[in-house]
């Protein structure tokens, strides 16, 4: 791919969108995955993997933000969280803001991804991966969490779309092994597509959480270039207050926390949790 060339994301049959590549910094095939940054004048760098965009400079504090910040307050006194997936290091590094975290382990199958996002998009980790608390596993995440005699308060799993390596992170044996690895009163939240052209990963994420907790859904967020519509969020706990908490507590403990963020405000995080009625019509059919 050269410069001025145009790049075609492939995640949909006969519909998507396009950049132009301004600069190409990197590409690669790597042990699990084909890796692309470039550069682009709408949305800074980007990243790809299997020809799907993974995060760009401009938009990913939308999904940094509410991955990280909404089950981290809902949850109210997080001290270990377990990042699955997330070798861009944005996601360790809005985790890492919270200053009451103790431990950050995260759990990432290629470490290709890791060194080419620490040297290319630097914003990204904004040398988070330098943090203390952080245990950097390189691994397949279902392997991790069903092996892992840890616990953990939070985990998120920022993986990839359910194709190629990230289709282990949307299975049955996963959320098995993210059930058993969470506390009493934890929370688990996974990216999970954007529903209204990935409706079925929604439906089946949902159908397969429910054989571990008693309270699923989902939250929602729009990010530009994750297109189509909101993206929505997996969310799965057994305490269906941890979703309901009205914006006063959550104030409370957004100023405690001395959050500075861009997208993440306490009357977000209570109204992500509503939802479009087609998919509470499709989630209902599967119940
Ligand atoms: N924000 C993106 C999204 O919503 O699609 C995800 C970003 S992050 C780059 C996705 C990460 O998941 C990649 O670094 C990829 O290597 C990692 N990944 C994919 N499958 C995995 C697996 N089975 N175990 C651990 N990490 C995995």
């Amino acid at each position: 791919m050269a410069q001025n060339e145009m790049w075609y994301e492939t995640l949909h049959a006969g519909f998507g969108q396009y950049f132009t590549v301004d600069k190409l910094l990197y590409r690669d095939k790597t042990a699990h995955q084909d890796l692309v940054i470039f550069e682009n004048a709408a949305f800074g760098r980007v990243m790809a993997l299997d020809g799907v965009v993974q995060t760009t400079e401009r938009d990913e504090f939308i999904y940094h933000e509410m991955m990280t910040h909404v089950p981290i307050l809902a949850h109210g006194h997080v001290k270990r969280v377990l990042i699955i997936g997330g070798g861009d290091g944005a996601m360790l590094r809005e985790v890492s803001r919270h200053q009451n975290v103790e431990q950050i382990t995260m759990v990432e199958i290629d470490a290709g991804v890791v060194s080419f996002c620490k040297q290319y998009l630097p914003n990204h980790s904004a040398g988070a991966y330098d943090d203390a608390r952080l245990n950097l596993v390189i691994d397949d995440g279902v392997n991790f969490v069903n092996q892992t005699q840890e616990k953990f308060d939070v985990i998120i799993s920022d993986c990839t779309d359910p194709i190629g390596p990230g289709e282990s992170l949307f299975t049955s044996e996963f959320y098995a092994g993210c059930k058993n690895a969470l506390n009493p009163g934890g929370i688990f939240v996974a990216q999970n597509g954007v529903c209204f052209l990935q409706q079925e990963e929604a439906i089946n994420s949902h159908r397969k959480l429910s054989h571990y907790f008693s309270d699923v859904s989902f939250y929602q967020a729009a990010v530009p270039t994750y297109y189509g519509g909101i993206m929505t969020f997996a969310w799965a706990s057994d305490n269906e207050m941890l979703r309901q908490w009205d914006s006063a507590t959550l104030q409370s403990r957004f100023e405690d926390a001395e959050l500075r963020c861009r997208y993440y405000n306490p009357a977000i995080h209570v109204g992500s949790f509503a939802l479009p009625q087609y998919l509470l019509n499709a989630l209902s059919c599967e119940e």
